[in-house]
């Protein structure tokens, strides 16, 4: 799946030519108006009439670029999870998608000083060698949309087979995996994928691959060694909700082997209040602002509790209904509901981030070095507090 024909104005900071990436980035391009500029050139009101998926900024990332995933308030757990935001924006069009309201830049922006990325990564995992990190690109982006982010995943994932104590993870709506098949990974790159019923990804995902095209990359991934993860995230509300996530999980065991997934998240639709206008804006056909919801504790819009609650149950119990199953957790939610669908909820984001580790350490022998210890996990941890 290839979107580089969307960009329709591409510029180039002059900072980023001394990146031997950027050159890589603009051969994969169709020929389209490039335009060199100085750093501090801002071209906001040139693009003004634009779509910011249609603009492309290669530069270099000022400051620290590997941090703690936001999350969100602190009635909600979230489990210390760390990104890397080598990109930021996505060329798909997803109905629900976060990034509308996040971003308000008007480029999608690719970072080309992968050294200087590499670097700040090792150092802030070194600092911290008896803990085990999660780290993804896949926050501001999907990691593999833009073939300049493939080309920064196929880098990192060579980095993390050297870093002990760290798995990258790839999260994609693409099928763009096949330059990574051949890469010795070491076991430390985990391919993901979001799901959801083929219903719903032709109603609001957009430009995505199709369900079934997610799975065949999947399993080809598998069959090249890597973990596999998934993300029901965000589940969307659907007159016949209950057939169409039953039918994807059998789907989804039907394709994969459940052994191999590293860990599944769970997530219902939420986003700010503010957002509603430009779904139904941008996307008049989706259903999605139209649905009974309520605000949570961090301001943003939910199904309410006798809407979701159910649907996290019937796809918890499917997803455990297996031997051996993977590893469950939820995105940004309260403790109440992980106490109603998993029966115990963790006692703090620096507990379920222990939970992680140490399900990966039973469930994949030999990935981490040590059995892992909560205290390491318990000393309220940040990458961005840590001395230089
Ligand atoms: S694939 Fe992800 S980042 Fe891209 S539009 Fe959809 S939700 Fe947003």
């Amino acid at each position: 799946m290839n979107y580089n024909h969307q960009f329709r104005r591409i510029y180039i900071s002059e900072s980023s030519l001394q990146d031997s990436v950027t050159q890589e980035i603009l051969n994969k391009m169709p020929s389209r108006i490039q335009r060199i500029i100085p750093d501090t050139y801002s071209f906001a009101e040139e693009v003004r009439d634009l779509d910011p998926k249609t603009v492309l900024l290669l530069t270099r990332s000022k400051g620290d670029i590997v941090n703690g995933c936001p999350g969100t308030d602190d009635s909600y757990l979230c489990c210390n999870y760390q990104v890397i935001n080598q990109t930021q924006n996505c060329p798909m069009h997803c109905s629900y998608c976060i990034l509308q309201f996040y971003l308000n830049q008007p480029a999608t922006v690719l970072y080309t000083n992968y050294d200087e990325i590499f670097i700040e990564l090792k150092q802030k995992m070194l600092r911290q060698s008896k803990r085990f990190f999660r780290i993804g690109t896949g926050e501001l982006a999907d990691s593999l949309a833009i073939d300049g982010s493939v080309l920064f995943a196929k880098q990192a994932i060579r980095v993390f087979s050297e870093i002990p104590n760290a798995l990258l993870e790839l999260k994609s709506k693409t099928t763009n995996i096949h330059d990574l098949l051949q890469i010795e990974h070491n076991g430390h790159t985990v391919l993901a994928w979001s799901l959801n019923p083929q219903e719903i990804i032709r109603q609001n995902e957009l430009k995505t691959a199709q369900l079934i095209q997610r799975l065949t990359a999947a399993r080809k991934a598998a069959e090249a060694g890597y973990l596999l993860a998934f993300h029901f995230d965000p589940i969307l509300f659907h007159p016949h909700w209950k057939k169409l996530y039953g039918e994807l999980i059998d789907e989804l065991y039907l394709h994969i082997d459940p052994e191999r997934i590293a860990w599944i998240s769970m997530g219902s639709l939420r986003f700010p209040p503010s957002m509603k206008e430009k779904i139904i804006d941008r996307y008049p056909n989706t259903a999605i602002p139209y649905a009974e919801m309520v605000r949570g504790m961090d301001g943003k819009l939910r199904y309410a509790r006798p809407l979701r609650l159910p649907m996290y149950q019937l796809i918890y119990q499917k997803l455990t209904a297996v031997s051996n199953p993977p590893f469950i957790y939820f995105c940004m939610e309260s403790p109440l509901i992980w106490k109603e669908v998993f029966g115990k909820a963790p006692d703090s984001n620096a507990h379920l981030d222990f939970m992680f580790a140490e399900n990966l350490y039973q469930r994949f022998p030999g990935l981490i070095p040590e059995e892992p210890r909560r205290i390491n996990y318990d000393e309220g941890f940040s990458l961005d507090q840590l001395p230089d």
